[in-house]
């Protein structure tokens, strides 16, 4: 009796819970800002989307969460009645594909092959220290049709919109997408707006990856581009140019840190990240940020990275 009793009770616990978070997406609302050219964004729960809008019709980066999928459709269509085209994936995490299944049933996903390896299979994302939440397989619906090893161009709206891999930096599936024409750039989360950045070591994201990315891909815009972040608002090329500075100044106290002998928990203890603190945030703050830079450091990386052609 108390064993069925309890059963019930766990069922309408994870039946609340279940709940709750359909109601947590049904109070979002998706947010459209025209960012320059031809290129929108779209803001609502989880990772930004980038949109190019145009006469063939519309190719968007990113998808959110699938329960947010009817939303964002009609989010496009106060733009544009035109067909969403193409779809692409900045990277694998949730939050940025969970709308991958329902967008796949109008147009391809494409991706860097690692998104799908990654999306395939179980696993988990984290920063080998505080940081770490399950990944669970998705279904075939989910994954990437199109997937490339270095870089894609999808030539529609006038636009030769590009994407280009960046190795082992959030993660190792990322790709940061050029609008040329609109003079506009999607980072993807090689560059967020919410702090500290979260690396996800455990997907084979590396720091170093990371600030190679930023000190490659400065050099290639126009001084007066528009930075789409992986989450945050619209951006500046200076914004970028601070987020940079700040990865290698941080790297780099905790690096003194570590060849003078200090263990982690010392390292948080001193606060060595104390110049910095206006950058620790709700998600990734001080003491996690030590963690990624730390365990980067050590090499703990026992993240797979996943071999590709
Ligand atoms: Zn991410």
């Amino acid at each position: 009796m108390t064993r069925t009793l309890e059963i019930l009770l766990g069922t309408l616990v994870l039946g609340v819970l279940a709940l709750a978070q359909d109601d947590d997406f049904s109070k979002v609302q998706i947010k459209v800002t025209k960012v320059a050219g031809s290129i929108y964004m779209l803001e609502g729960s989880g990772g930004n989307i980038g949109a190019s809008v145009g006469d063939d019709g519309i190719v968007i980066v990113d998808d959110q969460y699938a329960p947010l999928a009817d939303k964002i459709q009609a989010a496009l269509k106060s733009v544009t009645d035109k067909p969403i085209r193409f779809i692409i994936n900045t990277h694998y995490h949730g939050d940025h594909t969970g709308g991958n299944a329902i967008f796949q049933k109008q147009a391809p996903v494409i991706a860097h092959d690692n998104v799908r390896k990654r999306l395939e299979q179980s696993g988990s994302a984290g920063n080998l220290g505080s940081i770490s939440r399950e990944v669970k397989p998705q279904p075939k619906e989910a994954l990437p049709i199109l997937t490339f090893d270095h870089d894609m161009t999808v030539h529609l709206n006038g636009e030769d919109i590009r994407a280009l891999h960046f190795p082992s930096g959030h993660t190792d599936g990322d790709s940061i997408i050029f609008f040329p024409k609109s003079n506009v750039v999607h980072m993807g989360d090689d560059f967020v707006r919410y702090g500290f950045p979260f690396i996800d070591l455990s997907s084979g994201g590396s720091v170093e990856g990371m600030i190679a990315a930023m000190e490659e891909v400065i050099p290639k815009l126009p001084a007066d581009v528009k930075v789409i972040p992986g989450h945050g608002a619209v951006s500046s090329l200076d914004d970028v140019r601070d987020y940079l500075k700040m990865l290698k100044e941080t790297r780099a106290a905790v690096e003194k840190g570590v060849t003078a002998g200090m263990t982690l928990d010392q390292l948080k203890q001193e606060n060595v990240l104390e110049a910095w603190k206006k950058w620790s945030g709700d998600f990734i703050n001080s003491d996690a940020w030590v963690e990624t830079l730390y365990n980067d450091l050590a090499g703990k990386k026992d993240g797979k990275f996943i071999k590709h052609n």
